[in-house]
């Protein structure tokens, strides 16, 4: 089946969509980005995705596209028309196409909306998650508005390259005060001897992950010690276990930080039970 993509107002195949060359995400990175999780042909926590491309937008002074009531049924239509049940789907807004210039362009330039999706295989998540990852750590050299969810992802894509080449799943950042920030795509998070369960508070540094806001609420729902603080590296490395979040990874077991294995080397209880958790989470939504 070829794929279908929703470009400016027309679902188009994917292999044809196109946008112009003078459009200011391909010229200046001048946009922002949603990656949703698809469970089961639902949209998972939708409805946080929406507010926070709406904050990435409204910080950017860009208009939004389309009201969140009409994007939401883009997104669904892309869902079916490519017959998605589970992976995510993607959406861009960007300022627009005009003439090359820093300066915003005038009002008459409509910002630019795409929207794909891509199927995943939930199996192999899982088979993942039971082995566990290992992350390398490197210097955060992002901008300071890491709050934004921009497709400025240089650093990222960067951070995330050396991984792959060290064998690793996931680069954690490192601000110049020694703290970890986050992933290059994902929120951080140990849980210390104690079992308090801990992960960096939100300040412009971090992305306001959807996953950890849900994950957030599962763990005060259980009971569970939430710590909403910075911790750096050599605590992470003594942690009993670890773990990152994402829309995509949903919560995946860390067992290795810079090659050091973390508590026994393999996914810690607590990890794979709120994991656990996030599922029966999505299979309520879906
Ligand atoms: N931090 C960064 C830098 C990310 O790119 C992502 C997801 O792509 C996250 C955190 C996790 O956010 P979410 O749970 O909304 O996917």
């Amino acid at each position: 089946m070829s794929k279908v993509a929703y470009v400016n107002g027309r679902y188009v195949p994917h292999r044809r969509a196109m946008v112009a060359i003078d459009d200011r995400g391909y010229q200046f990175a001048d946009g922002v980005y949603e990656v949703c999780e698809v469970f089961r042909g639902a949209l998972i926590d939708e409805r946080r995705h929406f507010e926070r491309l709406s904050y990435s937008l409204s910080e950017l002074r860009i208009t939004p596209p389309l009201r969140e009531g009409a994007l939401a049924i883009v997104g669904r239509e892309i869902l079916a028309r490519n017959k998605i049940d589970n992976g995510y789907i993607y959406v861009q807004v960007t300022r627009g196409a005009a003439p090359r210039d820093h300066i915003f362009p005038g009002p008459s330039v409509r910002p630019s909306l795409v929207v794909t999706a891509r199927h995943v295989d939930p199996a192999k998540g899982e088979q993942l998650a039971k082995k566990g990852v290992s992350v390398i750590t490197m210097p955060d050299i992002r901008w300071k508005r890491a709050d934004i969810k921009s497709i400025s992802l240089l650093p990222n894509v960067l951070a995330r390259e050396r991984a792959r080449q060290s064998g690793a799943y996931e680069a954690w950042l490192i601000d110049d005060a020694g703290m970890v920030t986050e992933g290059a795509a994902s929120n951080a998070w140990i849980i210390t001897e104690s079992g308090a369960i801990v992960t960096r508070g939100l300040d412009h540094a971090i992305l306001r992950g959807i996953t950890r806001t849900t994950l957030i609420e599962i763990i005060k729902a259980q009971g569970l010690t939430i710590e909403e603080r910075k911790f750096g590296l050599d605590e992470a490395q003594r942690a009993r276990e670890a773990f990152v979040t994402g829309a995509t990874a949903l919560i995946m077991p860390v067992v290795r930080i810079d090659g050091k294995p973390i508590g026994q080397g393999k996914p810690g209880p607590t990890a794979l039970k709120l994991r656990a958790l996030f599922h029966d989470f999505a299979a309520r939504t879906a």
